[in-house]
């Protein structure tokens, strides 16, 4: 019998599934399904990368995407025992400050939190259902972006609105809580010294925000009520003036539909560039609106760094992790050349090598490239939702 873990995200017209073992850190096989409809396509690859074949199927819907993925896995492995499946749920409101095993009560709190996250939430539900559908029986376990910053103090958690908007939910709840759980994890395992600090996560990749987290609790983010705040993203926009979208409103007639379409999917470095989301793309290239964007996404980072370690009283530790943060040795660079005042100082050649440790041997803050899994973090809450402890799973 071979026991198998699933990790599932959702999002709108992919489901993306990554089938772990019931012991070890490594993935068997995972699946992207992209596209899912009429021009559905499905990815499958093994432990070490390497194609694998797919079951016959249909990728019209969530459901039969799911029950393709499962029997391509069962041809792999024939003899499948899932003993869990942990699901990616972007919004988990207040009421959950950890990983929880989906009931029909649970599904009724996410469903309820929906309008906060109307882009993801209702996917991430429909993922549940789905894959309620096509393993019944099986723990689904919720696991949220939101969960890790619920240790906010109140100051972190409010707008300066009236107090019934507070009320009624609307709150700075900070997301890509799941990969600085891993990396705060991982840390605690590296340099515990640093763990027990006041550490800066710098999570940048196409969605990008940063995290303070202090004694290994998050106690500020840049992210706030969603995942618009802070950092400029690949296609989102980052902080603005709430003033533009009052303007945009009143004087350009744009509806809250326009507005959403321009502050998801056609700001940030796509939009300063107008050329790419993509910062591979806009490091190689000539443009002086490329160069403009990058200058503006660096800025704001060190703005940030800056913010959350007032937020901390100093700081200890700058840890990078995300597509750009684990690969770009030219944006760490340059968010860390205006740092030194921070005890911020990096050593060139171990930064060209992604190393671990990239600050210099006698900086007083340690830089850091922590490589992050999300898919890990939601593996282990499925298996402890399973009855096995990572002990068994080691
Ligand atoms: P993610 O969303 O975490 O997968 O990150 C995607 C982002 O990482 C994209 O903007 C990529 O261009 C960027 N990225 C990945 N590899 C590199 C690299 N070697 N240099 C610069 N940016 C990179």
């Amino acid at each position: 019998m071979t026991q198998g873990i699933l990790t599932l995200n959702a999002g709108s017209s992919s489901l993306k599934v990554a089938l772990f073992p019931g012991r070890g850190d490594r993935p068997m096989a995972s699946a992207l399904a992209d596209r899912i409809g009429p021009e559905g396509t499905l990815r499958l690859k093994g432990a070490f990368g390497q194609p694998l074949e797919a079951a016959p199927g249909d990728l019209t819907s969530h459901a039969g995407a799911m029950r393709m993925v499962l029997d391509s896995f069962r041809l792999e492995f024939p003899d499948l025992d899932i003993l869990a499946a942990g699901h990616r749920v972007v919004h988990g409101g207040d009421a959950f400050d950890a990983p929880v095993t989906v009931t029909p009560e649970v599904m009724e709190t996410l469903a309820r939190l929906q309008p906060f996250a109307p882009l993801h939430q209702p996917h991430n539900l429909a993922g549940i259902r789905a894959a309620m559908e096509a393993f019944p029986g099986v723990a689904q376990v919720a696991c949220f972006d939101t969960a890790f910053h619920r240790s906010h103090p109140w100051v972190n958690d409010t707008f300066a609105l009236p107090r019934a908007l507070y009320d009624a939910g609307v709150r700075r709840y900070g997301f890509h809580g799941l990969s600085y759980d891993y990396v705060t994890g991982t840390l605690g395992d590296l340099a515990p010294h640093l763990a027990e600090g006041r550490v800066v996560i710098a999570h940048l990749g196409n969605g990008a925000s940063m995290c303070a987290v202090q004694g290994g609790r998050s106690v500020a983010s840049t992210m706030g009520f969603s995942a618009l705040d802070g950092l400029p993203m690949g296609t989102r926009c980052g902080q603005v003036d709430p003033g533009v979208l009052l303007y945009l409103m009143d004087q350009r007639g744009m509806s809250a539909a326009e507005i959403s379409d321009l502050l998801y999917r056609q700001s940030g470095l796509l939009g300063l560039s107008g050329l790419s989301n993509d910062m591979r793309t806009l490091e190689a290239a000539a443009t002086p609106e490329a160069a403009q964007a990058i200058d503006y996404f660096v800025f704001r980072c060190q703005r940030e760094v800056g913010g959350l370690a007032a937020a901390m009283g100093g700081i200890d530790a700058l840890v990078f992790c995300g597509g750009i943060g684990e690969n770009s040795r030219l944006i760490r660079a340059r968010i860390c050349e205006r740092l030194g005042w921070m005890g911020i100082e990096i050593d060139h050649a171990r930064n060209t090598e992604n190393a671990l440790v990239i600050s210099s041997e006698l900086a007083r803050t340690t830089v850091m490239v922590v490589p992050t899994d999300e898919e890990l973090v939601i593996a282990r809450a499925a298996r402890a939702a399973a009855g096995l402890t990572e002990r068994d799973a080691a």
